[in-house]
């Protein structure tokens, strides 16, 4: 911060400043930090709103740094963003992810296949490389595209014009389902979805955190019904986050949503919790 002398700095707020300089730091230690393998993957299982079994997981990256410990998604991936490395970082975190699947397929066998679903930013959608990235980290471990799920933001969709919506729909061909995250914060045009190349609606937590009293506000019921039955209607799966109680799994389980993630199944782990709650699942 500039010191005396009466301009206008003189008032700077000391915290933001050094956020300022965090963010900073931060940035410039992005690229090093992918080459010395300080990102890591945590799981987050999706349950079968009807059965309870697990599905599958949502992978979310988070920052190891070596000063100020572990880092989520949020301090950083608007700087990876930023300054372009959230194409290598993202890449790493699909090739992760698949790889990872694999393994969980190879050791859980019969028990169903667990299917992984990864983000991508804004940014990797106009990558002109995306589409073959995909392709080949899905071909080098071994998995059938229809395993992928990729998580791509409502905001990031809204207005797209046919050269963005052309990779989603080469995936799509190919049988990886795209899912449309945060739904219900972008106040997309609802008529909208049919153009998009999508197989799943993930409702963003704003809604099911007005399900956490029983019984919940009766607009977000509303809200929530009317939204899964257009997007049945559309033949498009409903997945809610954000499910912290029993309730609320409960009451969106009675409208129809098909799946859940949320800290009432389980909170994002390590690759072998998602191995011993689906095993234990299958299990009984
Ligand atoms: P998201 O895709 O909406 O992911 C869900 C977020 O909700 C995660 O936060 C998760 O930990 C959190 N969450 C899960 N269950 C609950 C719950 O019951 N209650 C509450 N309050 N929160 C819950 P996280 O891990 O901090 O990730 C934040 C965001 O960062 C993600 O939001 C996603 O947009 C982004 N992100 C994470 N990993 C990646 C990545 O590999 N690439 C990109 N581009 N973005 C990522
Ligand atoms: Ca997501
Ligand atoms: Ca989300
Ligand atoms: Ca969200």
């Amino acid at each position: 911060a500039k010191s005396a002398g009466g301009n206008r700095f003189e008032l700077a707020d000391p915290e933001a400043d050094a956020r300022a300089i965090t963010r900073h730091g931060l940035t410039t230690a992005l690229p090093a930090a992918l080459e010395r393998d300080e990102f890591f993957i945590e799981y987050q299982p999706l349950v079968h709103l009807g059965d309870g079994s697990v599905r599958g997981a949502e992978a979310l990256v988070r920052w190891l740094h070596p000063q100020h410990g572990v880092l989520g998604p949020d301090r950083f991936i608007p700087l990876a963003e930023h300054t372009g490395l959230i194409v290598p970082l993202g890449r790493w975190v699909l090739e992760q992810s698949v790889r990872q699947a694999r393994e969980w397929r190879e050791r859980h066998g019969a028990a169903g296949p667990l299917r992984i679903n990864v983000n991508l930013s804004p940014c990797q959608l106009t990558h002109p490389g995306l589409v073959q990235d995909t392709v080949d980290i899905l071909e080098r471990a071994g998995v059938e595209p229809d395993a992928l799920c990729l998580e791509v933001t409502e905001s990031a969709l809204i207005g797209a014009d046919d050269d963005l919506l052309k990779p989603l729909r080469r995936l799509a061909e190919m049988g990886v389902d795209i899912a449309l995250d945060d739904f219900g914060t972008g106040y997309s045009n609802l008529a909208n979805l049919r153009r998009l190349p999508v197989s799943i609606l993930k409702l963003d937590r704003s809604f099911t955190q007005g399900m956490q009293q029983f019984p919940a506000d009766p607009v977000d019921l509303k809200i929530v019904e009317g939204i899964v039955s257009l997007a049945h209607s559309l033949d498009l799966a409903v997945t809610v986050e954000g499910v912290e109680t029993g309730a609320q799994a409960e009451q969106l389980r009675i409208l129809g949503c098909d799946t859940a993630q949320g800290w009432y199944y389980a909170r994002p782990g390590p690759p072998d919790r998602l191995h011993d709650l689906a095993l234990v699942d299958a299990t009984g």
